[in-house]
């Protein structure tokens, strides 16, 4: 008979990668069974997906085939999608079948949110998973690819319009003004046709950088070309663009992309979770209230920041470092020993503005501009891949190629 716990990693993204890697070396074969479950057979970096999306890397560089990380005569993987948890009978049920657990890990990250705009869901693209991104990808070429040969062709079919200055909107513009210009190459059409508008309802964009970050990227991004609207409200999104402000001004694009908001994976609330901003909030020790087996991270985790009163930001850097204490406090579970809380330990942050510019804090608030911060971010990412799956994997898959 089988005694030994089964541990099941919902998700296999920052945080049920790294959960699971941490797992199979912190506990040996005969003192649990690890099940990983995904709805594909590979892992990709959403935090490389508004390249991606912009098509200025390989598609494939952004994924990782999971069976090339994870050994499978260690870990169970299942590729099925996750419907609901049963938290009564300590059950996942998937789309083809059922898993019982002794012990949950929820890491199924986020979902856009449109906070109801109208006609949003309808007409936008997101950037949400990878498919979402290579359909954005092969839509904006679409658009290029046609412009010459229709001749009724409006020039505003060639423009992209993006809502949302947050962090994923910015990246996707800074990828945007590197890609346009070689796509109007490309398909002999005029630069100055394609136009790239950012709309963004707050009064800035880019709301958790300081001042000298926003001007900075904001300034960069205008002198290569993108309109960046703030303090814009959109009103609602049509077949034809955004209706925005006071006057319903209608902004017409070809290609619409939502990246204004995301929360947490609606499985939780499926599941009967109590929910803040659709996330779970935790336990100081990353379990979800009232589960003592069941622990909740990345993006569908609200984790508190009890120092400043507020929740800590959603990023790969902490979903990471939920893995590591989830690991730890498993491990706590199965020994009977006291469990340990989460602190984050916050490394910056560095947007990337296009291939070569980004912006950004690194450590205790060292600022960083242009060519640094954007090598910082490959440094970043590249570390990630380490990780993940040592030097073979970064020598495949790395952004900074040695030779
Ligand atoms: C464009 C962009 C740029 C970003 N840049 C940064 C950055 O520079 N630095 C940073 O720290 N953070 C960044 N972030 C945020 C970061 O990517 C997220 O916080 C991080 O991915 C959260 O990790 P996660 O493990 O919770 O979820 P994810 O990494 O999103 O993984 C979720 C996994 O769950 C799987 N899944 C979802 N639903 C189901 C289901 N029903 N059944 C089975 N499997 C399912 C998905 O396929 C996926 O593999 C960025 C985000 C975006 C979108």
């Amino acid at each position: 008979m089988n005694t030994k716990p089964r541990i099941v990693v919902l998700g296999a993204g920052y945080a049920g990668m790294m959960t699971t890697k941490k797992l199979m070396k912190a506990l040996s074969p005969e003192e649990a069974e690890i099940v990983l479950v995904n709805k594909h057979n590979y892992h990709y970096q959403t935090t490389w997906l508004h390249e991606v999306a912009a098509g200025t890397i390989n598609q494939n560089q952004a994924r990782i085939m999971i069976r090339d990380v994870i050994n499978p005569n260690r870990v169970r993987i299942i590729y099925d999608t996750v419907v609901k948890v049963d938290k009564e009978e300590s059950q996942v049920i998937l789309e083809h079948s059922e898993l019982s657990y002794d012990y949950l890990v929820i890491s199924l990250g986020y979902e856009t949110n449109t906070f109801g705009i109208k006609g949003m869901d309808e007409h936008a693209f997101f950037i949400e998973d990878f498919d979402s991104c290579r359909l954005i990808r092969e839509h904006i070429e679409y658009q290029f690819a046609k412009f010459n040969n229709d001749l009724e062709a409006d020039e505003s079919s060639l423009s992209i319009l993006v809502g949302g200055g947050g962090f994923t909107g910015i990246e996707f513009v800074g990828e945007l003004v590197e890609k346009v210009p070689e796509l109007c190459k490309k398909y002999d059409i005029d630069r100055g046709k394609a136009k790239i508008i950012n709309v963004e309802a707050a009064p800035s964009i880019l709301p958790t950088f300081d001042n000298d970050l926003v001007s900075y990227g904001r300034k960069s991004l205008q002198e290569r070309g993108a309109h960046i609207l703030e303090g814009v409200r959109i009103n609602e999104c049509t077949n034809e663009g955004f209706i925005v402000g006071d006057d319903n001004e209608l902004i017409k694009a070809g290609t619409i992309v939502w990246t204004g908001g995301v929360t947490g994976n609606s499985i939780l609330g499926k599941s009967g979770f109590e929910l803040t901003k659709g996330k779970v909030t935790v336990n100081g020790d990353l379990r979800a209230p009232g589960h003592d087996n069941i622990f909740v991270l990345g993006d569908c985790a609200w984790v508190m920041n009890k120092y400043e009163n507020r929740p800590y930001p959603p990023t790969a850097q902490a979903a990471m470092q939920h893995a590591t204490t989830c690991v730890t406090n498993i491990q706590a579970l199965i020994h009977n020993l006291p469990l340990e809380e989460f602190t984050f330990s916050d490394k910056g942050t560095v947007a990337s503005l296009g291939v070569t510019d980004g912006m950004g804090t690194i450590l205790i608030g060292k600022k960083l501009y242009g060519k640094s911060a954007a090598a910082m971010k490959k440094v970043v990412d590249d570390r990630y891949l380490f990780l993940l799956g040592g030097p073979l994997l970064l020598m495949k898959k790395g952004k900074i190629r040695p030779f």
